[in-house]
């Protein structure tokens, strides 16, 4: 699957693999699997009993970073990985993960998917104790407390390195003895456990699993943890307590259809957003369009709620990566005409209910809209599987300035007419929760933030990257 929007990022995917002969391999396709999660760079370490270890990480997509090649010199049957997409901290080679350490002749690694909240005051306050720090990525801090915690078992290391750290992680850690996987006690990020025969795997999301033709085992509760050694999987729990809020934009957008939230498919629980939508903003048309492929299963949903078919009306390329355009294109909507393309038999003459997941600023919705006017839909009614973006993420999904919002740039009486719809419509919160859960984190729709957030306290480094930069690595 690929994701359709530029304006909202998934920070980061992770997988770790243990007891299996083909762990790089593993790991490899586990990253693949997961490339949604994030596009800037990946990196895999692997680590033989002996305590040798190999690593390579590198810009760019897991298939244009590892190779036959690359992949027969990595030795080790078990190990950790890391796609990554990274809003705090640079996007420089040397914030690429698994970020690994060399402590007492034992070797550390670890991989990271969140934003830790108060990242910058650890640092500080690591750093006037002289803790050296070579990344601008808050899962060096992660890394630095795990390390310094005064215990040589990995559970207690992890147990007392986290007490202070705040926000959102799902991570995998790689230690002498096996690997590790744990998860904030909000559980923001999806954190699974999966076994092949005598192999464990821990990944972000359960297609990364199937890759693999392993099982999945069970959900990495919030607050809680596993390691696995020669000894076996053993469970933890972190000393503070759970208080489940997982991101409902998860369910709503960034996960892959094809993985399992509660032990249902995200195909599932899209179906349900859709008929929730249509039992609430329903409208009469003729038929029912996607915006491919994020908003697939919820326009499926709301097509099979309301009794109107479900047509192809838009067209998404796969291969749309970089291209080079003339400076004026950009007026004749070239980007958007590059990616989607609207099939004139299902719209002309029609009344369409374009549904689609989110909007985040509208400019690219708007311009399908146009894309469907200029083939001669009749009327377009738009309806968003998910309520009004209003506020920032500060647990791991990179977004615009709040004043970048939708909704805080185009007053709501003239909203239908921005986006060129007969009527636009979202999902309510309410209805949200009844689909995802009532705990669920809603913070950037409602401004119910499930903890407090400092704006400043996660940045290390100001942002620096920008579109082109990161682009030029691809
Ligand atoms: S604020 Fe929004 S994107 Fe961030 S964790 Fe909460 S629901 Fe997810």
């Amino acid at each position: 699957m690929s994701h359709g929007k530029t304006d909202l990022r998934e920070k980061c995917g992770v997988i770790a693999a243990f007891n299996s002969s083909t762990a790089p391999y593993d790991i490899y396709l586990g990253l693949y699997a997961q490339q949604h999660r994030g596009q800037e760079g990946a990196g895999i370490i692997v680590c033989k009993e002996s305590g040798e270890y190999y690593m390579h990480k590198d810009i760019g997509v897991v298939t244009q970073i590892f190779n036959d090649e690359i992949l027969g010199k990595l030795h080790g049957n078990y190990g950790i990985g890391h796609v990554r997409y990274s809003t705090s901290g640079g996007c420089g080679k040397k914030d690429l993960q698994p970020l690994v350490v060399t402590h007492r002749d034992k070797v550390i690694s670890i991989a990271h998917n969140g934003n830790i909240t108060n990242a910058a005051k650890l640092k500080e306050a690591m750093e006037m104790e002289g803790s050296l720090f070579t990344t601008s990525s808050d899962t060096e801090v992660i890394l630095h407390k795990i390390v310094r915690a005064r215990s040589d078992s990995p559970i207690e290391k992890i147990r007392q390195g986290l007490k202070e750290v705040e926000g959102a992680y799902s991570l995998v850690l790689q230690f002498d003895q096996g690997v590790a996987a744990v998860r904030d006690p909000f559980g923001f990020r999806p954190l699974h456990v999966g076994k092949r025969e005598a192999a464990w795997y821990f990944a972000s999301e359960t297609c990364a699993f199937d890759i693999l033709g392993a099982e999945t085992v069970c959900e990495v509760q919030p607050g809680e943890g596993y390691f696995v050694s020669a000894s076996g999987l053993e469970h933890f729990t972190l000393d503070t307590p759970a208080t489940p809020a997982f991101c409902s934009f998860e369910v709503v957008y960034f996960s892959r259809p094809d993985s399992l939230y509660k032990g249902r498919s995200i195909h599932n629980h899209r179906l349900a957003l859709g008929k929730a939508l249509y039992e609430e903003q329903p409208v009469d048309a003729d038929i029912v369009t996607a915006v491919p492929d994020s908003s697939n299963s919820a326009a499926l949903g709301y097509a099979l709620a309301s009794g109107i078919p479900l047509d192809i009306g838009l067209i998404r390329s796969h291969y749309a990566g970089r291209t080079f355009i003339s400076p004026d294109a950009s007026l004749r909507d070239v980007k958007v005409r590059q990616k989607f393309n609207v099939v004139r038999d299902a719209v002309e003459g029609k009344r369409i209910i374009v549904v689609d997941d989110s909007i985040v600023r509208g400019t690219t919705s708007r311009k399908i809209i146009k894309l469907f006017r200029e083939k001669g839909a009749r009327e377009v009614h738009l309806r968003i599987a998910s309520p009004q973006l209003t506020h920032p993420c500060y647990f791991g999904i990179d977004m615009p300035d709040r004043q970048d919002f939708l909704v805080n740039k185009v007053p709501s009486d003239v909203l239908n007419t921005y986006l060129l719809v007969d009527s636009l419509a979202f999902l309510s919160p309410a209805s949200l929760a009844s689909v995802v859960g009532k705990s669920a984190c809603q913070a950037c729709f409602t401004g119910n933030y499930p903890m407090r957030v400092d704006p400043e306290g996660s940045r290390i480094e100001k942002r620096k990257e920008t579109k082109d930069a990161q682009y030029a690595y691809l």
